[in-house]
């Protein structure tokens, strides 16, 4: 568990994912934010001005939800007393979403297949629950917090690839949902039409297999840190391709990545990926296109959840 109470603290996580360090919020509503990820579970309860206030996280283990509620229930009896009030709570989940509204089916949590994710966490709060992927939870973060221009924040792309591989996109300053909130996630973009290698999801060539942590480390059979020059080629061409559909499809001009796959292969990889892009992208309304790293680190993933219970908040200026 972590308070994070006073200013030196929120400097130095400050210092840490590079953001500006703001003023204390005093008495500011709290959201309670939630993100369900392969890897690790976390929870916190997050101000209406994006100020982390109570953070926890645990690794996940194969049952997720009994570890959820207990996470869950952990947050709630850090709150702060003098913090009366939580407005909602907003859940972001890995990918996709059930058709089913508010049920979850990511593909790396078999046993989180069709389920009723937000009902689940209503009861559990007894807050409204907001539930997003993390993908279009990350894209919301990099709009609201991420220091951009809110000129490029209003047209923005993100890809974390990680274990899984999340995706969202912001056209006209709104989070694009699709029919059952699953657009925007890139991982299915089919990148290798011919013998691609296998997804989670029973199709080849995508671009997730290419992109994720686990499929890499499998297929090299070493920590991805080490992979060697022709992987990192691979996985930047692939990017690459991916980003070029999403681009010219969205007529967007920020593309921004992230996650423990690029962290691990380095500014080469989007060096590989810009190469590649340039080739592709050849219309003139994409010369300005930018593809960087994501401003916000892990907690990134909260204030997407954040952001989501609060509505999709405005951009904030710097
Ligand atoms: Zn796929």
């Amino acid at each position: 568990m972590t308070a994070v109470p006073s200013s030196a603290s929120m400097a130095a996580a400050s210092r840490a994912s590079g953001r500006v360090p703001r003023p204390t919020d005093g008495a500011d509503p709290l959201v309670m934010a939630i993100d369900v990820g392969a890897q690790r579970l976390s929870a916190g309860l997050v101000s209406t001005q994006g100020h982390v206030i109570v953070r926890d996280r645990v690794a996940t283990p194969r049952d997720v939800w009994p570890a959820l509620e207990r996470l869950v229930r952990r947050v709630v009896a850090a709150r702060p007393s003098e913090r009366s009030s939580t407005l909602r709570c907003g859940v972001t989940c890995e990918a996709p979403l059930d058709a089913a509204p508010g049920k979850v089916s990511p593909l790396t949590m078999p046993l989180l297949k069709g389920f009723d994710l937000r009902d689940r966490l209503a009861e559990l709060t007894g807050l409204d629950v907001v539930l997003e992927t993390r993908g279009n939870g990350r894209a919301l973060a990099e709009r609201w917090q991420g220091g951009h221009d809110p000129r490029d924040a209003a047209h923005l792309i993100v890809v974390i690839a990680s274990e899984s591989v999340d995706g969202g996109v912001i056209v006209d300053g709104q989070v694009v949902h699709g029919r059952t909130g699953n657009a925007g996630n890139l991982a299915h973009v089919i990148v290798e039409p011919e013998d691609g290698l296998e997804c989670l999801c029973g199709s080849f060539g995508c671009l997730a297999p290419y992109l994720s942590t686990r499929s890499l480390e499998i297929e090299i059979n070493r920590p991805l840190r080490r992979a060697q020059p022709s992987i990192i080629e691979r996985t930047g061409v692939m990017l690459g391709r991916a980003i070029a559909t999403a681009v010219a499809s969205f007529d967007t001009r920020l593309v921004l990545i992230g996650g423990a796959t690029p962290a691990a292969l380095g500014p080469p990889l989007l060096d590989v990926t810009r190469r590649e892009l340039a080739q592709r992208s050849r219309l003139s309304h994409l010369s300005e296109l930018r593809v960087e790293p994501v401003a916000l680190g892990l907690e990134g993933t909260l204030l997407g959840a954040a952001a989501s219970a609060l509505g999709h908040p405005r951009t904030v200026s710097r």
